[in-house]
C-alpha cells in the first residue's frame, strides 16, 4: 500500500475522500484521519459523503469539513479531482448517487477497505485487507510508514497528531465492537496503545460515541427487545423495528445501531438479524458467531459485508414477507456451521 499511495500523494494536489451510505465510526474516523494527513501535507482535500454524519460522530469533525453530496454543488470537483479515495467499502453501489460521478471522473480511484467480496474492477489502485478489523487500522499502518524512514524509532506523536489519533481510535474501537470481535488481536491492541500515546482518550471517545442515547432510543430498544423471536433450535434470534416505532419514539433509523448485540448476547444464538422497515424498503442487519457465514446470507439479498457482520437493503420489500424468507434461508447457514 505504501509505495503506490506515497507516489500518488507526492504527484497530485486535489483529493476527494468518500465512504459508504449510513457511515459508521470506521468511515468517519478513517476519512477524518486521512483528511488531516493530506491537509497537513498541503493537499487540497474534500470529504464528500452521500449521507449526513450521524450526530455521535460529529465530534471527530471538529472543523466541520465533511460535506453531504449535492449533485450541482459537487459534480465539477468530483470530475476534476486528481485522486479519489473510497474508504471502508468495496462496492460502488454503497456510494449511492455519488457512484456514477466518481466512476466517470478522470481521477485515480483508490480503494482502501477490509470487507469480503472485493473486486478490483473499477479501481485504479486497491488495498483490501480482510484480516484487518478496521479501515482505520490499515490507515494507521500507512501513516506510520509514510516517510519511509525507520518509524519505530520516531515518537508516534510526530507522525500522528492528536486529532488523527482520536479519529483512528474511534474507527478501530467501533469496528471491533470495542475490542471484542474476532479479528481483534494483539496487534490491534498495540495500535490502540500507540494511539493513546498520541493523545486519544478512550473514555472520552467511548462516551462521545456510545453514551448519547435519548429516552426515545431506549423506548425503541424496549419495543425491539419485546419482539425478539427465537427459531431453529434457538440458534437464530431476530427482531423487527417498524416505521411506526420510529414515529412513536421520535427516533430515526440511526437509533438501531447496537441493537444486534442484544440478540447475540443470548447464550444459544449463533445468528442474529435486525429487520428494519424504512421508508424506501427493508434493511437487514446480520451478526453471527464463528463459522456462520452471514456475508453469504446477506448476498442472497443483494448485500454483503464480513463473515460475522453483514447487511443488505431490499428496496420496496414487504417487511413480513421478507422476514419469513430470511428466517427460512437462515436455516441453511446454521446447518452449514
Ligand atoms: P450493519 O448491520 O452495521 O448496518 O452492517 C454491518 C456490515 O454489513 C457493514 O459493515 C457492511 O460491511 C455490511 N453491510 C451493511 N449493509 C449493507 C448493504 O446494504 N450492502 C452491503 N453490500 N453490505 C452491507
Ligand atoms: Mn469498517
Amino acid at each position: 500500500m505504501n509505495k503506490d499511495i506515497v507516489s500518488l500523494i507526492n504527484n497530485y494536489q486535489e483529493f476527494i475522500l468518500t465512504s459508504h451510505v449510513n457511515p459508521d465510526g470506521d468511515s468517519i474516523g478513517s476519512e477524518i484521519a486521512l483528511y488531516l494527513f493530506l491537509s497537513n501535507l498541503g493537499k487540497r482535500t474534500k470529504i464528500i459523503n452521500y449521507s449526513p454524519t450521524p450526530s455521535n460522530y460529529t465530534f471527530l469533525d471538529k472543523d466541520n469539513v465533511i460535506e453531504q453530496f449535492v449533485e450541482e454543488k459537487h459534480k465539477d470537483s468530483i470530475a476534476n479531482a486528481d485522486v479519489i479515495f473510497i474508504l471502508d467499502t468495496n462496492e460502488y453501489s454503497r456510494l449511492r448517487t455519488l457512484a456514477p460521478y466518481i466512476q466517470s471522473s478522470n481521477a485515480k480511484k483508490v480503494l482502501i477497505d477490509h470487507h469480503l467480496g472485493f473486486d478490483a474492477n473499477g479501481f485504479d489502485y486497491s488495498f483490501s485487507d480482510t484480516n484487518s478489523p478496521a479501515t482505520g487500522e490499515m490507515l494507521f499502518r500507512f501513516f506510520k510508514n509514510f516517510d519511509g524512514s525507520n518509524s519505530d524509532t520516531q515518537p508516534i506523536g510526530n507522525i500522528i497528531s492528536k486529532p488523527m489519533a482520536e479519529a483512528l481510535y474511534a474507527a478501530i474501537m467501533t469496528d471491533t465492537g470495542s475490542f471484542r470481535f474476532e479479528r481483534t488481536g494483539a496487534e490491534t491492541h498495540n495500535i490502540a496503545a500507540e494511539l493513546i500515546s498520541a493523545g486519544a482518550e478512550p473514555d472520552k471517545i467511548y462516551s462521545e460515541i456510545y453514551n448519547k442515547a435519548t429516552i426515545g432510543k431506549l423506548h425503541l430498544l424496549g419495543k425491539f427487545l419485546n419482539r425478539i423471536t427465537l427459531e431453529h433450535d434457538n440458534k437464530l434470534a431476530y427482531s423487527i423495528v417498524l416505521q411506526k416505532d420510529f414515529q412513536e419514539t421520535s427516533t430515526d433509523e440511526y437509533a438501531i445501531e447496537g441493537f444486534s448485540s442484544h440478540l447475540m448476547s443470548l447464550d444459544s444464538v449463533k445468528l442474529g438479524i435486525v429487520i428494519t422497515q424504512t421508508l424506501r424498503g427493508v434493511k437487514l442487519s446480520f451478526r453471527s458467531n464463528g463459522e456462520v457465514m452471514c456475508n453469504n446470507l446477506a448476498k442472497e439479498f443483494e448485500g454483503g459485508g464480513h463473515q460475522n457482520a453483514s447487511g443488505a437493503f431490499v428496496p420496496g420489500a414487504d417487511v413480513n414477507e421478507l422476514t419469513v424468507k430470511v428466517v427460512e434461508r437462515s436455516k441453511f447457514y446454521l446447518k452449514q456451521s
